[in-house]
């Protein structure tokens, strides 16, 4: 699902984010990224998404090489990515239904479709009840919650977040990471960057660690190197 060859970012004020990274996710994996801050897991996930580009190496994703992918196409890679972050990123004039909405309104679906699956996508996180409310009235946790409706209306085979537990309490960062094993249950592939180590410990997921720019462990291919063992 993504395949990361000799890697490379530098930012143009001349940081060295990643360097000659290599590694292999794939289709159905569920893993996270790991890292001190400044270890470059946001400038990866970017990169996944075609938020930013790579100075050197490839990037895959799906078989499409980002390196030569046209502007004209990362709305079509977009749509196969939903994209979680930290602070969620929520329109705080616009209603929780309004704001999953948006992605499919930008994708064109009719009225008729767009009720039918943002519905789906707030009964997946348990949030049917609210769609009428507005953001502010909800509690953190309800408000990450309604992040990941947004990033899943769209049905993308891969989810990419970054810190999506950072801001909540032990109890809902469980309960996030158990959302995110459910969708990893039906087939969708997840990459995600967190500090909390003793959360992703809970998970038994393959673990990527950055440490200034560099993998410095890659539990994807110890993973692989273990199945080909057996
Ligand atoms: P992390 O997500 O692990 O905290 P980042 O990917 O945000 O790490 O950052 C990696 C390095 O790249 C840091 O040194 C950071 O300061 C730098 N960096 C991140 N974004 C930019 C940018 N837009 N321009 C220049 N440097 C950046």
């Amino acid at each position: 699902m993504i395949r990361f060859e000799n890697v490379s970012k530098r930012y143009d004020t001349g940081q060295d984010a990643l360097k000659q990274l290599n590694f292999h996710l794939p289709k159905g994996q569920m893993a996270f990224l790991t890292g001190h801050s400044g270890a470059g897991k946001s400038t990866l996930l970017k990169l996944i998404a075609a938020i930013e580009t790579s100075t050197r190496g490839q990037v895959l994703v799906d078989s499409l090489n980002l390196n030569h992918l046209s502007k004209r196409r990362i709305p079509y890679l977009r749509r196969n990515i939903g994209i979680i972050f930290q602070d969620h990123n929520l329109l705080f004039d616009r209603n929780v239904f309004e704001n999953i909405a948006i992605p499919l309104i930008i994708s064109g679906y009719s009225d008729k479709d767009i009720k039918r699956r943002v519905q789906a996508s707030l009964d997946k996180v348990g949030l049917l009840h609210k769609e009428k409310m507005m953001p502010l009235a909800l509690s953190g946790g309800e408000q990450q919650r309604v992040g990941i409706a947004r990033a899943i209306v769209n049905r993308p085979m891969l989810l990419l977040a970054d810190e999506p537990t950072g801001n909540l309490d032990p109890k809902l960062s469980r309960e996030v990471m158990q959302l995110f094993d459910l969708f990893n249950q039906v087939g969708v592939s997840i990459l995600i960057a967190s500090h909390d180590l003793d959360l992703i410990k809970t998970m038994k997921k393959p673990v990527l660690q950055l440490e200034e720019g560099c993998l410095a462990y890659n539990g994807l291919y110890i993973q692989k190197q273990r199945e080909m063992e057996y």
